[in-house]
């Protein structure tokens, strides 16, 4: 039997957190049939891997990639990377299931993630028919979805009101969240500083974990503060799991965010240790980046957001309101994610606008914008922004220190995952976040090699078999005889991350061959048409 690809004499680091070892994989019918030190030469094809690692793709376990795909299926900017499963569905907000009748609604609601969204038919309405949908399709590397908590409650629930959920409600949503996860969603994602998700309690989000606690699945949370209040939030994350029974909780993108709260990642990761001691199941992921991404109008107090895009537009045209929300701002809501006060103007970054007046905005921060835009001061500034892009305005914020960053990186219970998009390498719009097409190669090479914070055996660890146990992805996350063949193949010596705050659409270097399910898809650096990537079924 010859093989399909052998690739031949490289440094094989297994995805275990084992040490390397020199060896040549065989691949047939897309996994690895075997794994040898005796070169074998009857193959198809042969990849040589002299002078470079092999190890399992990459699994992001954080991804806004399903936003990007009805307008771009490449994943370019991922796969690129490494990446060859990709987890979405994350922060509460996916692209499913739409109740029938309600698909004019959906759409008005996608535009808030992207104005775009609004063009497109959206050919599905439970999460069985959007994972069939999907499968139809081709897709480059694989692809995992969660159901978002925002979309159970929009379908089933309270929608943007700001109240708890009648008894009715609570069914209508259970029955939604239950026909997701036995279509094989991996789990329900909550996003807790957005509206209308920011008016939920702790028992309703409890009560709904439960049922994906009795398909064994996963809770990921953004959490309800990643600054002030995040020893609170934590601590909500570990009742939420702990009462619900769920085997398995997830902290999404874990961050101390503020100067003022810096340092405090030593209680958070102290509190997930202890929680872990209880029988607790907490882990958590982590973009290597000093700055977060989210939009500009979760910056605004929750009782502005209520309610629809046009109500929310009047509220903040209104002078007086206006007045309202600065002085809130300056005093602070309890349990509200104050970023204006927390990090200040001057670290809100603008990356996408949907304006044309608006446009040479992108990458500059609100004090330059009112400089330049010659207004009477920053609030006019974030007023006017919010007004003239339908309040469709992307931002980074820059937020976080270094030694925290570090801390949660050498965590034990640390993985990666990019908080990301896969999008094309061609883009050009606005100031996207560099992590869509940084974060793998930047913590192996600025963090493991350079800067010796992790083994590089241990990075790679957090980045496959890790996540894949998370996920209970029996066959993927290692080397090993049976697994898929997701495999990347890069050169320690040479990989860097090369996307940038002001230029972030730059591919990186050192990673050549990235394969997906047995097939090259980039090979010497260039991505190819190929689709072999899968839609993954969560079966534990
Ligand atoms: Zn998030």
């Amino acid at each position: 039997m010859s093989l399909d690809i052998l690739i031949k004499s490289g440094k094989i680091i297994d995805g275990t957190g084992n040490p390397w070892y020199r060896g040549n994989i065989g691949i047939k019918d897309g996994k690895i049939t075997d794994i040898s030190l005796n070169l074998r030469e009857d193959a198809n094809k042969i990849l040589d891997a002299s002078n470079l690692i092999i190890c399992p793709g990459f699994i992001d376990i954080h991804s806004h990639t399903d936003y990007i795909l009805p307008v771009n299926r490449s994943q370019e900017s991922t796969l690129y990377q490494g990446v060859t499963t990709t987890v979405t569905g994350m922060c509460g907000d996916g692209m499913a299931p739409i109740p029938v009748g309600k698909e004019e609604d959906f759409k008005k609601i996608v535009a808030k993630l992207d104005p775009v969204l609004q063009q497109f038919d959206y050919p599905y309405h439970t999460f069985s028919e959007y994972l069939e949908y999907n499968e139809k399709k081709r897709n480059s590397a694989n692809l995992a979805f969660c159901v978002g908590y925002g979309n159970i409650r929009w379908a089933g629930g309270q929608g943007f009101e700001n109240r708890d959920a009648t008894p009715n409600e609570m069914e209508q949503m259970k029955f939604y969240l239950r026909e997701a996860m036995e279509a094989g969603a991996f789990g329900m994602s909550t996003g807790l500083i957005y509206a209308p998700q920011i008016f939920s309690k702790t028992r309703e989000i409890i009560e709904l974990v439960k049922v994906v606690a009795e398909f064994k699945g996963i809770y990921f949370s953004h959490i309800r503060s990643e600054g002030k209040d995040i020893i609170n939030a934590i601590q909500e994350v570990i009742e939420i799991v702990e009462q619900s029974g769920c085997i398995g909780g997830q902290i999404a993108h874990h961050k101390i965010a503020g100067e003022a709260f810096w340092g405090r990642s030593k209680q958070t990761l102290e509190l997930i240790e202890k929680a872990n001691e209880r029988g607790i199941h907490i882990t958590y992921d982590q973009y290597p980046y000093n700055r977060g991404m989210s939009d500009l109008v979760t910056a605004l107090p929750p009782w502005v957001r209520e309610g629809d895009n046009d109500l929310i537009i009047k509220r903040i045209k209104d002078t007086e309101t206006q007045e309202r929300i600065k002085k809130d701002v300056e005093e602070g809501i309890e349990g509200w994610e104050n970023w204006i006060q927390n990090e200040g103007m001057k670290n809100i970054y603008i990356s996408t606008v949907v304006s044309e007046k608006w446009k040479d905005t992108a990458a500059l921060n609100i004090p330059e914008i009112t400089r330049m835009k010659g207004l009477a001061d920053d609030w006019e500034t974030f007023f006017q922004l919010l007004i003239d892009n339908n309040l469709s305005v992307g931002i980074t914020i820059e937020s976080m220190s270094e030694d925290d960053i570090r801390r949660i990186m050498k965590g034990r219970y640390h993985m990666v995952g990019t908080d990301g998009f896969g999008i094309p390498g061609a883009f050009t719009a606005g100031a996207f976040h560099p992590r869509c097409f940084g974060t793998y190669p930047r913590i192996l090479g600025k963090y493991v090699r350079d800067e010796k914070l992790l083994t590089l055996e241990d990075a790679i660890r957090k980045m496959t078999s890790f996540p894949a146990s998370k996920l209970r992805l029996k066959d993927r996350g290692l080397i090993k005889q049976g697994m898929w063949a997701d495999l990347v193949l890069f050169d320690h010596h040479k990989i860097n991350d090369k996307a940038t705050y002001k230029n972030p659409y730059q591919l990186p270097e050192g990673i050549p061959h990235v394969l997906v399910n047995g097939t090259i898809v980039v090979k010497d650096g260039i991505k190819n048409k190929k689709s072999p990537g899968k839609v993954l079924k969560f079966r534990p």
